[in-house]
């Protein structure tokens, strides 16, 4: 990582940082597989993304993907300082492979001032050193996703998202005690204790439920509700 350039920094794109960090727009630190995705999904939903990395190559694969993309070493006070970093509110450091190098932006960040900073661990005690920093969000990219695919193997559901606090939403198939009557009738929440949000049909797209939607057999449903119960009622066929 020493070798990285970090005032001569390549730039590929005519919007400048500091007139980027004006609007709502992010910082994402290292343009690995996590970062490049998180980079291009902020992209798609219309949010201005200022990537930094140090390899040319990755820079390069970045080219006019992103609002604004940058080769720089991102554990000099001084290199974050030149690309307007501290006028962001909301910065991503997803280094994972080199520690110290996540360690040593995460803490210039917080000594620059950023009110948000989310940073990726790759391990408990590599979190905790980050919770200890200050650092506000710690994202554990790689145990959230085995623990995700462990609720979707275990069950029959097509999509788990664990919202935290033994909360969780489940996208499934609706059982069959469900169909062809209003929610309401069905007592879904009084008997398996979770709500069905919303459902989606064939042609139609999502919508959400209401007490009088009937849900239909080849509907897809969207429940909330605790871990357990949400994964039980995922069971019911
Ligand atoms: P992923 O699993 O997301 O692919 P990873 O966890 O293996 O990534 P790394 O490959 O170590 O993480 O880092 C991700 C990116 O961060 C790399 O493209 C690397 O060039 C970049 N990077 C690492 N250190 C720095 C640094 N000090 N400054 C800027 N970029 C860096």
């Amino acid at each position: 990582m020493a070798s990285f350039r970090s005032s001569a920094f390549s730039l590929f794109n005519q919007r400048q940082p500091a007139r980027m960090a004006e609007e709502d727009s992010v910082v994402v630190i290292g343009l690995g597989r996590f970062g490049s995705a998180l980079a291009l999904e902020l992209m798609e939903s219309g949010t201005e993304v200022l990537g930094i990395d140090g390899d040319e190559e990755i820079v390069q694969a970045h080219n006019r993907l992103l609002t604004h993309v940058v080769r720089a070493d991102s554990t000099k006070e001084e290199t974050l300082r030149q690309l307007s970093v501290p006028e962001f509110s909301s910065v991503v450091v997803a280094i994972g492979g080199d520690i110290q190098a996540n360690i040593l932006t995460a803490s210039l960040l917080l000594k620059l001032g950023i009110p948000n900073i989310w940073a990726k661990a790759v391990s408990e005690p590599h979190g905790e050193i980050l919770r200890q920093l200050g650092v506000n969000h710690v994202i554990y990219p790689e145990k959230d996703m085995g623990k995700r695919v462990a609720h979707l193997v275990r069950g029959v559901m097509q999509d788990y998202i664990d919202i935290g606090e033994d909360f969780a939403l489940v996208k499934t198939a609706p059982p069959r005690e469900i169909l062809g009557l209003p929610l309401s009738q069905t007592k879904v929440r009084t008997v398996h204790g979770v709500t069905v949000t919303a459902y989606h049909r064939q042609g139609q797209g999502w919508s959400y439920t209401t007490m009088e939607t009937v849900i239909e057999e080849g509907d897809i449903i969207l429940v909330a509700g605790s871990t357990e119960r949400v994964e039980s009622f995922s069971r019911l066929r």
